[in-house]
């Protein structure tokens, strides 16, 4: 759909794939105004198609818009949106175990001008991809490399909304991480460079104890990291487990400590391309350590393995997570 100051969305409509044909001055091209959305539809064992809690994804967008100036697409419209490109590639949903059709709404700027200021026109899109399992060979433990050179998010800025603008910051410590080695980038508050925030596109959960008595920790909602919906749904689905839940900081000592003392069993990150991946070897430049003996977690496989089932229909949706596709 397109949108023009004036006129408001118009234009909505199903097109086959193609390239987009940009003015060399638009906005987004130097500026960045540019939001995106990942959500997943899958197929479900009676024939049938479904996505998982697309409304968040809505309203996330919402905020995203809202923060980068945009004028919001309807939530309705986004789902409605969603709904019409998930029907028409029905046949692209792939059946196999884990697998699922990747859907990406974006909203780009598109009006040529070179002053800074909020565009008139936009351009909202959703594109889709089959996606295979995550793991296909098993779920094995992702090393991360804690970044003390670079921030994701600083207070004030754009940490927990979905711009364009936050994963391009990402990619330089993205790639100092794999020169050392390893899979991902945990990082820290911009301000005291000390409690943990998230991985690059992933939020983190820290397992205290062990069996019925676990306790689940993720770092708080600080305003500065995203608010996922994965990560929402799992501090539901361990609560239903009876696990205890808490919201707060958490330092990289503390994460560190707790790993060297055995009282941090597990770690892992979650978020809608991988649900859930372990944690391993982290590296730091204050020392290194090795989550979990290297090997994933009892409650991490628990969890994945209960988020799975809502997902992919093979359990009971209790929560209403599921949106048929009619
Ligand atoms: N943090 C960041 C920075 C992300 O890009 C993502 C992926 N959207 C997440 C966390 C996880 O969010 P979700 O569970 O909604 O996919």
């Amino acid at each position: 759909a397109r949108y023009e100051v004036g006129r408001g969305w118009y234009d909505a409509r199903l097109t086959r794939y193609a390239p987009l044909q940009l003015d060399p001055g638009a906005a987004a091209l130097h500026y960045a105004q540019s939001i995106f959305e990942g959500l997943k539809a899958y197929a479900q064992p009676d024939g049938t198609v479904a996505t998982f809690r697309p409304e968040a994804n809505a309203a996330r967008f919402v905020r995203s818009a809202e923060r980068l100036a945009m004028p919001p697409v309807p939530e309705q419209a986004f789902l409605a949106g969603v709904d019409a490109l998930v029907d028409a590639d029905r046949d692209w949903v792939p059946t196999g175990p884990d697998q699922t059709l990747y859907l990406r709404p974006y909203q780009l700027a598109v009006e040529s001008f070179l002053g800074v200021r909020p565009a008139h026109e936009y351009l909202f899109l959703i594109i889709a991809s089959p996606a295979g399992a995550y793991f296909p060979r098993g779920v094995q433990p992702v090393s991360v490399y804690v970044s003390e050179d670079y921030v994701r998010a600083a207070p004030g800025g754009t940490g927990d909304v979905k711009c364009a603008g936050n994963y391009a910051a990402s990619l330089l410590p993205q790639q100092q991480a794999s020169a050392l080695g390893c899979d991902q980038v945990v990082y820290l508050d911009a301000v005291e460079k000390k409690y943990i925030e998230e991985l690059g596109g992933m939020n983190l959960f820290f397992v205290l104890g062990s069996g019925a008595d676990a306790e689940l920790v993720t770092p708080e909602l600080s305003g500065t990291l995203l608010p996922g919906i994965t990560r929402d749904s799992l501090i539901t689905l361990a609560r239903d487990m009876g696990h205890r839940v808490t919201e707060r900081k958490v330092t990289l000592d503390e994460w560190r400590s707790g790993v060297t003392d055995g009282v941090i069993t597990e770690t892992f990150a979650c978020g809608t391309a991988a649900v859930i991946t372990p944690l391993g070897e982290a590296k730091a430049r204050t020392g290194d350590f090795l989550v979990g003996a290297g090997v994933p977690g009892t409650l991490t496989m628990a969890l994945r393995e209960s988020l799975l089932d809502i997902q992919h229909g093979r359990v009971a949706d209790t929560h209403g997570w599921l949106h048929r596709i009619a």
